[in-house]
C-alpha cells in the first residue's frame, strides 16, 4: 500500500496501542519513548481501567504526558472496576477483540479531527500484535501499521505451530487424561522454527485444552496469523539468541525488525533518570524503593531474586512451598509478593515461623524496579516465571534463572533457557520446598550453577553487541515503514 507520510515540516505522529497488561505496556512504553526521541509526536493509548491504575500508582503527573507525548484512553469492554489487580487474560482477550476495534477506530478518527495546529495528523500505528485489529484501523486511515510482538520469537513460532499440531490431530487434546498420562512429554522435533528439543508440554499452554474453540487457543492463533497482514513486525529479541525462530518468522511475515534488548536500546536513546520523559510512566504498581537500598547492603553475588511477573497466580500451598524452599536454602533473598499473587478465592498467608526464620536475610516487597534489581551485583540467581521481559532483563543482567513457568509461552521460554541458551533450570510444575531449596543451592554454589553463570554472562555480552544492530533496525523501521519513505 502506498502511504502519503507526514507533510513536509510536520512531525510524524505515531499512535501506540499496547495490549492492556503490564508485560505488554512496559515494552510498548519504552518503544513509544524511543520514537518520541526520534522526533515522533506520540499518542499512547491505555485502557481506562489501566489509566486509573497508573494514576493511583504513580500519581497524576506520570499520566499527564508531555508536549508531544500524550496519553489517550479507550474502554476495554470489561465491567467497570477499580481493583488494583491483573485482569483475567481470557476475559481480556475476548473483550479486546470485540470491544476495542470500534473504540480504537473512533479514537483515531478523533485524533484526525483535532489535528489542526495542535496535534499533527496520525501518520502510523504501532500496536501490540495481540491488538491486530489495528491493522484494519490503520488501513482505513491510510497509514502504515507495525505490530509489536512483545514476547520471544520462539514463543511466536510456538503459537504458529498450533496450526500444524491441529492438522496432525495432536491438539485439541482427546481428553483431560492426556494432561497427566505422559502425552504432554511427547517429543515434537519437527516443528518449523523450533528447537529440536521441544516436547508438547513446552509449547504455549493454550494448547492444553480439549476444546478446539477455546478462547485463548483461538485468540493467540488468530493474532500470530494476522501478523502477516501488518507492514512490519517488531520483536524485542536479538538475532544471535533466536536466529532459527526469526528465520522462520521472516519466511511468513512481511518485515521483521529485531530491536532487542529493548531496555538497552532505550538506554541509548531516551534521556536518563530525572528527565521529563523519564517521569512519564507505565507502571501499574507502586515501586518499593527500599529494595535497591537493601541490595546495596548485600555482598556481590549473594541474593536470590524471586518474582513471578504481573499475571502469575498460585495457590497458597505453592506460596508456602516457595517460602520454605527459600528459607531452607540458607541464602539471602528478595521476593516480590504481589498483593494479588494468590488466587482470588484464597488469602495469601505466609507462616509466621517463616517470617521469623528469615527476618534477617529476606526482604518481601510488592513491586520493585526489576531492571535495576537484575543489574545489581548483589543478585546471583533469578527465580522467575519466565515471562519474556523478565527473561530478557535476566539475560541482560547476566543472571542465571530458575524457572517456574506459569502459562502462555513462558513454558517455551523456559525450555529454551534450559536446553538452548544454557542459563536455566526448571523447578517442576508441582512446587515442592525440597526442589526449590535444592535448585537454589545448585544454582548458587554448584557446578551447574557455575556453567549457567558463564553462559548468562556470555548472553549479557551478546546483548551489548546486539544493541548496535537493533539501533540500525530501528532506523530502518522508522524510515522504511513508519515514515513510509516519504517527506522526512
Ligand atoms: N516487574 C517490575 N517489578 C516487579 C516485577 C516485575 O518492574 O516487581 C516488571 C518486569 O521488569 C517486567 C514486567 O514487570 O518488565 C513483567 O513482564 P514479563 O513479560 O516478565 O511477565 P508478565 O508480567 O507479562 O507475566
Amino acid at each position: 500500500m502506498d502511504f502519503s507520510g507526514p507533510a513536509a515540516g510536520e512531525k510524524p505522529h505515531a499512535v501506540c496501542l499496547p495490549f492492556p497488561a503490564q508485560g505488554h505496556i512496559t515494552p510498548m512504553m519504552k518503544l513509544a519513548k524511543v520514537l518520541h526521541c526520534k522526533g515522533f509526536h506520540v499518542t499512547f493509548v491505555s485502557t481506562e481501567y489501566n489509566h486509573r491504575r497508573l494514576v493511583r500508582s504513580r500519581g497524576a503527573r506520570a499520566a499527564e504526558g508531555l508536549p508531544g507525548f500524550r496519553f489517550a484512553t479507550i474502554p476495554d469492554g470489561l465491567p467497570s472496576s477499580d481493583a488494583d489487580a491483573t485482569q483475567d487474560p481470557a476475559a481480556l482477550s475476548r473483550s479486546t477483540m470485540t470491544a476495542c476495534p470500534a473504540h480504537f477506530k473512533s479514537l483515531l478518527a478523533g485524533l484526525g479531527r483535532s489535528a489542526a495546529g495542535v496535534v499533527p495528523p496520525v501518520t502510523c500505528v504501532v500496536a501490540d500484535s495481540l491488538m491486530s485489529f489495528s491493522v484494519d484501523a490503520a488501513r482505513e486511515l491510510g497509514v502504515p501499521c507495525a505490530l509489536f510482538w512483545t514476547a520471544s520469537a520462539c514463543g511466536f513460532m510456538g503459537y504458529r505451530n498450533f496450526r500444524p499440531l491441529i492438522d496432525h490431530g495432536i491438539i485439541p487434546l482427546k481428553d483431560e487424561e492426556q494432561l497427566t498420562n505422559g502425552f504432554m512429554d511427547m517429543a515434537v522435533d519437527w516443528a518449523p522454527g523450533m528447537s529440536k528439543h521441544m516436547r508438547l508440554r513446552d509449547f504455549p499452554t493454550f494448547l492444553r485444552t480439549t476444546d478446539r474453540d477455546d478462547t485463548l487457543l483461538t485468540f493467540q492463533l488468530h493474532q500470530v496469523e494476522r501478523a502477516e497482514d501488518a507492514d512490519a513486525v517488531i520483536v524485542n529479541t536479538m538475532d544471535e539468541l533466536e536466529r532459527p525462530a526469526l528465520d522462520a518468522m521472516r519466511a511468513i511475515t512481511p518485515a521483521v525488525y529485531t530491536v532487542g534488548p529493548l531496555n538497552s536500546l532505550a538506554d541509548q536513546i531516551v534521556p536518563s533518570r530525572g528527565s521529563p520523559l523519564d517521569a512519564v510512566s507505565s507502571g501499574l504498581w507502586k515501586e518499593d524503593r527500599s529494595c535497591l537500598q537493601w541490595l546495596d547492603g548485600k555482598k556481590p553475588g549473594s541474593v536470590v531474586y524471586v518474582s513471578f511477573g504481573s499475571v502469575t497466580v498460585m495457590s497458597n500451598r505453592e506460596l508456602v512451598e516457595f517460602a520454605w524452599g527459600l528459607a531452607n536454602s540458607g541464602h539471602d533473598f528478595l521476593w516480590i509478593v504481589r498483593p494479588d499473587i494468590v488466587r482470588s478465592e484464597e488469602a495469601a498467608v505466609l507462616p509466621p515461623e517463616f517470617l521469623q526464620a528469615t527476618k534477617d536475610r529476606g526482604l518481601l516487597a510488592s513491586w520493585c524496579d526489576q531492571e535495576a534489581v537484575l543489574r545489581h551485583d548483589a543478585v546471583c540467581v533469578f527465580l522467575t516465571h519466565s515471562g519474556w521481559n523478565s527473561t530478557v532483563e535476566g539475560l541482560c543482567g547476566g543472571v542465571p534463572m530458575l524457572c517456574w513457568p506459569f502459562f502462555a509461552e513462558q513454558q517455551t521460554n523456559c525450555r529454551y533457557k534450559c536446553v538452548e541458551w544454557g542459563v536455566g533450570m526448571e523447578i517442576g510444575d508441582s512446587v515442592r520446598r525440597e526442589a526449590v531449596e535444592g535448585r537454589i543451592r545448585e544454582a548458587v554454589g554448584g557446578e551447574k550453577g557455575r556453567e549457567m553463570k558463564k553462559r548468562a554472562v556470555e548472553w549479557s555480552e551478546a546483548a551489548v553487541r546486539s544493541t548496535a544492530r537493533s539501533l540500525a533496525n530501528l532506523d530502518a523501521l522508522i524510515h522504511d515503514v513508519l515514515l513510509s519513505g516519504k517527506n522526512i
